[in-house]
């Protein structure tokens, strides 16, 4: 017996939202009935899990796990026993106990009384004991797996009133949810498994009394019919009410409802829901995968050509069936019309449950007649019993001996139906109409996905072109941009090539530089030497000669000494012979003569006395000088020996100078291979060759250099300066060798023209030293390169104080009024023309004799002499020019007060651009209003008329005419 799902026509609104009511009826219509009659099969999943090729349509089911092989198809009983209640706990107490249970054996045995006892067999045997959800896995749960396998199934409890069928089916367990009933349990197991997008699951409850099936969730159906599909014998139930059951919640709401309407039913009908049949209907409709394609021929050659192309396999649909009937009291069939109803009331109350028994006794002894179509109720279960669902029957019996005929013939009926055959069978078949309905929306997809590509292939075309024509447009513009970026980096090679070539150029010169340096140097150390040498040499001679000298002149004296001794002693022997003579004159003459004499002997006694003393004292006076000769002989010797030892420290002090000159050389040696390296790397790569820049200092001018330097001779100055330390170079300002002195104040005086060194320089007291050299070298050029760095330091403002501070402009002063040469000249008045470029230090540098010093400079004839000292005074214009401008100067010019202003005049149109440049702008910056007087005075109107119109530059002869418009002076009267 299979139930076909029915037409519903419940009423609308007696249900939660979450329950769904459907609209189409689920049974098939006949067309489609057909395809799925020839489509439908059979089969046990056993079965096709061994074979792929050809299966019977009917098979006996294993897939149950819990049914022993030898109830495999047939009907599964299990016996439950309810324990004591209150009544019978006390009504009994007297009794014995007339069932006994053995659950391991799975029997019952039945007291006769003492001796006598009968023993059954059943499946499963529930002791008192037994709870709710082992009773359901024992009992339902084998069968719900099968109803979702697609087998349909039943469950059925029969038992005398009071046994507890209604309490192990139909409990919600709302109070307590151990009391969860079968039907509760096996809904939670059906919607856990189904998909709630592709699967249904749809319930009915009928209530079965008197033989009239009614709707428990739509009341007013009271009479429905029941319907049979001629072919397959499925029953169906038209106008049956279907609630799709999304979850366990609406789920146990539609039973409350249906429980609801059963009392009132029965309370209409003033009947015990003992008496009726309840009958819950299952409906799961199962979507199962595409069977492979090999396999879907083999199950139907011609369903195979049903295939469709692109993929589209038919979808099966597995559609089971699960009915869980609580059937009305078993005593019935014997104590029928014993509760006052009438013969025929009994008759159809019973008719049901009796007309099952005989089935279920035809069907136990395999007799050829089974009475199915004696009641609806055996009609309804058709399929349970014989057919081909999976069934379980609960048998529920009372412990009371007082129902033991009751207990006894239910027992049996159990027996019997554990002899029921049923053949399972797979509800399975093609479901055509979720087919069609997906290649309905396949087809509207495909269309909508066409109309779009075509669109967009429409879309694209357009944008193709539109790119084609940007691209176009870009390879034009691109073609533009490639012509001027060859023209540009042609011309930028040709550049790059011309700086190489002006770069190994000055390469070239520095080394022909450096080669004359190092010659420089070596002949100076040469000369040095020599000089030395020769000066020793002449001194010593000079040493010797001198003492020779001495011992002369000492020899000299001595033979003078010895001379006049020999001289009186000559002396006084003619006085002893006079003497002699005198007396013998005396003799002679007489005895006056004697007197005359005596006396005169006696003056020559006292003379030849004083020659003695006399000759006595130069005695002294020699041996003196003898001993002061000698000892200044010793001094002589002593000082001989010291300009040796002098000598010495001097040889000595020379190698250590030609030792540091040599480390120099090597250094210089390491530069010149450095600046090769660097040649050739530069030859290589041209354009690596970096542009030097100009001194971004005052007036555009360039720091004065002893030499045209290129930037890698500043570079390599630099790295020398890095090498050997500002510290060093500065103490060779001292040496005393003036060729080293002359270079290491060159070096200076490069390094000064670099801002970068100038702080550096001042720090450690190189201004000092330079302007100490300015004051004190006798030398012109030392003189020359002292002015330059000074210059070069003048560039920066702090500096320019310092140089003022310590009294630059006078040493200035003086060595430009010193100089001979131009060269010396043109570095002092570069000084000073970078001095008079300061607005605060205008008064200062007039005062101190700047200007004057400048004009002085001025006589000179060189034009780059003169091109500094028109640059100063144009400087020193400009300052005082821009003081007025400002209000902060009202008197004359100070230029003016030291007369200036008419060698300004008369060189202003000089034939040297520069002079004439740098003194147009002088006279410009001086036509201020103050000096306007003075300018007419000395005739500079007219040279600044001229300049006006002939002015060495457009910016000259405009700021000309500017100043001449600005003063009512200079207007023609
Ligand atoms: P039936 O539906 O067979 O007439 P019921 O299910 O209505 O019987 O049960 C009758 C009474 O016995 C109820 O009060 C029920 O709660 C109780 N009962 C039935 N079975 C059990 C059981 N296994 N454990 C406890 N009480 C039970
Ligand atoms: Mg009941």
């Amino acid at each position: 017996m299979a139930l076909s799902p029915c037409r519903n026509s419940a009423p609308a609104g007696s249900l939660r939202s979450s329950v769904v009511r459907l609209e189409r009826p689920l049974s098939m219509g006949s067309a489609t009935k057909q395809a799925a009659a020839a489509a439908a099969t059979a089969v046990s999943p056993h079965a096709r899990s061994k074979s792929t090729s050809a299966m019977p349509l009917l098979r006996r089911s294993s897939s149950a796990t819990r049914f022993r092989d030898d109830a495999e198809g047939r009907v599964r009983v299990a016996v439950r026993l309810r324990p004591r209640n209150a009544e019978e706990l006390v009504a009994d107490a007297d009794f014995g106990d007339y069932v006994e249970l053995m659950p391991e054996l799975k029997r019952l045995k039945l007291r006769k009384n003492n001796w006598d006892s009968e023993t059954f067999q059943f499946d499963e045997v529930l002791t008192e004991t037994a709870s709710q959800k082992r009773v359901y896995e024992v009992v339902a749960k084998p069968v719900v797996e099968s109803v979702l396998e697609g087998y349909n199934g039943t469950v059925m409890a029969y038992g005398q009133t009071g046994t507890g069928k209604t309490f192990t089916l139909g409990r919600l367990g709302k109070e307590d949810t151990a009391d969860r009933g079968i039907m509760v349990r096996a809904m939670e197991d059906i919607l856990a498994d189904v998909s709630s997008e592709q699967d249904a699951v749809t319930v009915s409850y009928l209530q079965l009394y008197m033989e009239t099936v009614q709707d428990l969730l739509a009341p007013e159906k009271d009479n429905i019919s029941i319907g049979e599909d001629p072919k397959t014998g499925d029953v169906s139930l038209p106008g049956v009410t279907l609630y799709e059951v999304r979850d366990q919640k609406s789920f146990v709401e539609l039973l409350q409802i249906g429980e609801a309407n059963r009392f009132a039913a029965n309370t209409k009908l003033n009947t015990e829901s003992s008496r009726s049949h309840a009958i819950l209907l299952v409906n799961v409709k199962k979507t199962v995968k595409p069977k492979q394609d090999r396999e879907l021929a083999a199950l139907n050659e011609n369903v195979s050509t049903l295939q469709l192309s692109k993929g589209h396999k038919i979808p099966m649909v597995r559609k089971s069936k699960l009915i869980i009937v609580d059937l009305a009291g078993s005593e019935r069939v014997h104590k029928s019309g014993s509760e006052g109803h009438t013969l025929e009331e009994a008759k159809y109350i019973n008719l049901s449950l009796t007309a099952l028994g005989k089935c279920i006794n035809a069907l136990a002894e395999n007799s050829p007649h089974v009475p199915i179509r004696d009641s609806k109720l055996t009609r309804l279960l058709r399929d349970s019993f014989g057919g081909t669902a999976r069934t379980s029957l609960l048998i529920t019996i009372g412990p009371s001996p007082r129902h033991r005929g009751e207990t006894t013939s239910t027992i049996l009926f159990g027996q019997r139906a554990m002899r029921v055959e049923n053949m399972v069978k797979l509800r399975e078949e093609f479901d055509y109409k979720s087919l069609c309905r997906k290649l309905e929306t396949e087809v509207d997809r495909l269309i909508v996905e066409n109309e779009r590509q075509s669109q967009a292939v429409l879309d694209t075309e357009e944008e193709m072109e539109r790119k084609i024509q940007e691209a176009q447009q870009s390879v034009i513009e691109a073609e533009n941009k490639l012509t001027k970026a060859l023209e540009e980096s042609a011309a930028e090679r040709s550049h790059l090539q011309k700086e190489h070539a002006e770069t190994v150029h000055k390469l070239e010169q520095e080394r022909a530089l450096r080669e004359t340096l190092e010659k420089e140097l070596k002949d100076s150390i040469q000369n040095l030497h020599c000089q030395r040498e020769k000066q020793m040499q002449s001194e010593r001679a000079r040493y010797h000669k001198e003492l020779e000298d001495y011992k002369q002149r000492h020899q000299q004296v001595e033979t003078e000494l010895n001379k006049r001794l020999e001289m009186e002693c000559s002396q006084k022997d003619a006085l002893e012979k006079k003497l002699k003579e005198a007396e013998y004159l005396m003799e002679q003459k007489g005895k006056n003569e004697i007197m005359l004499l005596a006396s005169q002997c006696k003056e020559l006694s006292f003379l030849k006395e004083k020659a003695e003393k006399e000759l006595q004292d130069l005695k002294s006076k020699t041996s003196l000088m003898t001993k002061q000769l000698e000892e200044e002989n010793v001094g002589l010797l002593e000082k001989v020996d010291s300009l040796g030892h002098e000598l010495e420290e001097q040889s000595k002090q020379n190698k250590h100078l030609e030792y540091e000159v040599k480390n120099l050389k090597q250094k210089l040696l390491q530069l010149s291979f450095e600046a090769d390296e660097t040649r050739k790397s530069l030859d290589r790569e041209p354009a690596r060759i970096s542009v030097g820049s100009d001194s971004p200092l005052m007036n555009s001018h360039k720091p004065l250099q002893m030499h045209e330097s290129p930037n890698s001779q500043r570079a390599t100055i630099a790295k020398l300066f890095e090498q050997v330390g500002l510290h060093k170079i500065l103490s060779l300002l001292d040496s005393p060798d003036m060729d080293v002195r002359v270079h290491a104040l060159k070096v200076v005086a490069n390094l000064a023209s670099e801002e970068a060194n100038q702080k550096k320089i001042v720090e450690v007291g190189g201004l000092k030293s330079l302007l100490d050299l300015l004051q004190s070298s006798e030398d012109e050029t030392i003189r020359r390169v002292a002015a330059g760095a000074v210059a070069n330091l003048a560039m920066n403002e702090t500096n320019q104080e310092l140089i003022m501070a310590q009294g630059g402009i006078r040493l200035l002063a003086i060595a430009g009024s010193d100089a001979e040469d131009p060269q010396t000249l043109r570095m002092v008045a570069g000084a000073l023309a970078n001095l008079c470029g300061n607005d605060k230090l205008q008064s200062k540098l007039s005062k101190e004799g700047g200007i004057k010093a400048l004009l002085a400079m001025g006589q000179c004839r060189h034009n780059d002499v003169l091109a500094q000292v028109a640059r100063g005074l144009a400087n020193f214009a400009k300052c005082e020019s821009r003081a007025v401008a400002r209000g902060n100067k009202r008197e004359r010019s100070l230029l003016i007060d030291d007369g200036a202003l008419p060698w300004i005049v008369s060189n202003a149109n000089s034939e040297a651009p520069t002079v004439r440049r740098h003194l147009e702008l002088a006279l410009c910056h001086l036509a201020q209003h103050v000096n306007a007087r003075d300018l007419i005075d000395a005739n500079a109107l007219s040279e600044l008329l001229r300049i006006s119109t002939e002015g060495s530059r457009e910016d000259i002869r405009s700021l000309a005419s500017r100043t001449l418009g600005a003063s009512a002076i200079f207007q023609p009267k």
